[in-house]
């Protein structure tokens, strides 16, 4: 049976290698596209923002943001193609008005060129998939599948818990050097909603205003929006608590899923993910190089 199931592989794997090395940049984007039932509005993020479309794709890296180390680590591993889920200059257009002079902008594209690199956002789509790509990743990496609303899969009621054994939760299974708490410490807690990266405020205020919910696990918020409001809930006696993970910590593990996924689209193709890493330390507790 192993030998049998060797051969077959042996068979398989020269054959698709062979008919995928010939794909470029942008037929690898238009079958990933098609691959999703759910299509991304006409005016999507989801474009190469740097990069030839008529590269031969050598292999891909999927990643949160494409930082210089993600693209040297890129380099480093013969792929050509980096799949980001965030923008690569800054803005969320990749806007280069602000940066046409700026030095850090010109060395990042010249460093993109010098080494023919294709960069292509992979955002709204992944998020519009269903389940969306950047919650079954952070949902896989917490564990909450079992505490999933069935109709509502950003919403979980948990086994009776605190908000700083959550928090504390969260930031070891998350590997996350920082996550900020807003709220009473020993506020029990079994209702949670989840808004990974930079959901807004109207998001995040309508999640914290259900009854069933205590505690909203996010990404990013403005520190007078969502912030103060639910330091004010929280001094009007409210049960409610804002627990803020950054917005890579919650949304790179979905990226990993991203690279698990883009294999069954392209089993011959050399697919990785890199984590860009977490950008903020505490003082007194760099990060290890
Ligand atoms: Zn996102």
């Amino acid at each position: 049976m192993i030998i049998r199931l060797a051969l077959a592989v042996s068979m398989l794997i020269p054959f698709s290698l062979a008919a995928q090395t010939q794909l470029t940049a942008a037929q690898v984007i238009a079958r990933i596209q098609q691959a999703i039932p759910q299509k991304p509005l006409a005016d999507t993020v989801d474009t190469i923002k740097a990069g030839e479309p008529s590269a031969i794709v050598a292999g891909i890296v999927t990643t949160f943001t494409p930082s210089m180390d993600v693209l040297r680590r890129a380099v480093a591993l013969h792929a050509n193609l980096v799949i980001t889920h965030e923008p690569t200059f800054y803005n969320h257009r990749d806007e280069s008005t602000l940066f046409i002079n700026d030095p850090v902008y010109k060395e990042k594209l010249a460093y993109i060129h010098d080494h023919h690199l294709v960069i292509w956002r992979f955002h709204d789509q992944w998020h519009l998939r269903r389940p969306d790509g950047i919650g079954e990743g952070f949902i896989a990496a917490v564990g909450w599948q079992k505490y999933q609303h069935p109709n509502d899969p950003f919403f979980f009621t948990l086994p009776p818990t605190t908000v700083d054994a959550l928090a504390q939760d969260l930031q070891q299974k998350l590997h996350a050097r920082i996550v900020r708490v807003v709220g009473d410490p020993s506020l029990p807690v079994t209702g949670v909603a989840y808004r990974p990266g930079a959901s807004g405020e109207a998001k995040q205020v309508q999640a914290l205003e259900r009854d069933d919910v205590q505690v909203l696990v996010a990404g990013e918020a403005s520190e007078w929006e969502t912030v103060m409001y639910t330091q004010d809930a929280q001094q009007q006696h409210r049960p409610k608590a804002l627990i803020l993970l950054g917005h890579s910590t919650s949304e790179t593990d979905g990226m990993e899923t991203a690279a698990t996924w883009l294999r069954t689209v392209f089993p011959g193709l050399p697919i990785q993910y890199v984590n860009s890493a977490e950008p903020y330390w505490l003082p007194g507790h760099p990060p290890q190089p």
